[in-house]
């Protein structure tokens, strides 16, 4: 696979918006990495990476239509086309407010009082 087209990164080599084949991309939005890294780290902060990852992933699986990848690989290539999608489709606006509501609380979350 080509990432980068006259030195600059695609995304149509990243598979934007299709099914995915690419390995390390099914490698990082798989659940289990994330979740055998938070069983056996006794890091905090390993631990907060893996949460964060996981959290990511099992979000995805509810965003992504078309690219969706298997939440679960390598053990079972099954995916899960959801029917909201936050890169095609009439749910994108819809999908990205709600991203940044979530993002707007999260930061909110981390002020001091
Ligand atoms: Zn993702």
């Amino acid at each position: 696979m080509v990432l980068l087209t006259r030195g600059r990164l695609t995304k149509e080599a990243l598979d934007f918006g299709k099914e995915t084949t690419w390995p390390p991309d099914l490698w990082l939005h798989s659940v289990l990495p994330p979740a055998v890294l938070l069983m056996l780290s006794n890091s905090r902060r390993l631990r907060a990476l893996a949460l964060g990852w996981l959290w990511h992933n099992l979000i995805d699986i509810a965003w992504h239509r078309t690219d969706a990848r298997p939440p679960a690989y390598p053990l079972l290539l099954q995916r899960f086309h959801s029917p909201f999608s936050n890169s095609e489709g009439e749910h994108v606006r819809a999908v990205i407010a709600v991203e940044a509501l979530l993002c707007l609380l999260a930061v909110r979350s981390l002020r001091r009082p």
